[in-house]
């Protein structure tokens, strides 16, 4: 494993007691996290930016307490926006919020859904184990290419209520992890692979957007 030491308290956001501030509000508004997410068919998606759309290639800055509740309500279409395309990740600067979130899903589509609000997320240690993947990106429609990255993480973030988790991921979900968190420093996938790769998928994609395809 390699480690990435850093000081969990200033880089997880500002100081504790405003996360509890926003914490005690959030519990008592509502049981569940997630309960929006059981109408989530009937609402309208988010539009989600193609690139280059210049917001994908700007470094998010990190989500503060005061920003829960506007987070919060931009919840419900991020979703509606991954699930309808459909996604497994979604990265706030992806629907134009330059802010240190995102979704994560990696359920199959006839499973139960497992979704994740990774707010100011960071690598803890990644393994030094490589794993390659086929990755695709909301915002490269139908491009793919394989990328290499660690196989495992350990990634530490702030969930919506406000608390420090830290969990292990393998497989499928630390190859999207590590995509969403990409996007909040502004690297796409393509930037994983060779120019001429890169080069090659973005004249695509820029050819396939020309002709209205999606
Ligand atoms: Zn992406």
């Amino acid at each position: 494993m390699v480690e990435h030491p850093k000081d969990a308290s200033s880089a997880l956001g500002n100081a504790p007691q405003d996360w509890h501030k926003s914490l005690t509000l959030a519990t008592s508004q509502s049981m569940s996290e997630f309960d929006f997410l059981s109408g989530i068919d009937a609402v309208p998606p988010t539009p989600i930016l193609i690139a280059p759309a210049p917001v994908l290639r700007q470094v998010a800055r990190e989500v503060r307490a005061e920003d829960m509740a506007f987070l919060r309500e931009q919840l419900p279409g991020m979703f509606s926006a991954m699930y309808k395309a459909p996604g497994i990740g979604l990265a706030a600067p992806q629907v134009g919020l330059g802010m240190r979130f995102a979704l994560v899903d990696v359920a199959e589509e006839d499973a139960p859904r497992e979704p994740m609000v990774l707010i100011n997320p960071e690598i803890i240690t990644d393994s030094e184990q490589m794993a390659v993947r086929e990755e695709g990106c909301l915002s490269l429609p139908n491009q793919y290419a394989e990328v290499i990255r660690p196989e495992s993480i350990r990634v530490r973030y702030r969930d919506l209520a406000g608390e420090i988790i830290e969990r292990d991921a393998d497989g499928l979900l630390a190859t999207c992890i590590q995509h969403e968190m990409d996007h909040l420093d502004g690297v796409l996938f393509v930037d994983h692979l060779s120019t001429l790769k890169r080069n090659m998928i973005m004249r695509r994609l820029a050819k396939e957007q020309k002709l209205g395809r999606r």
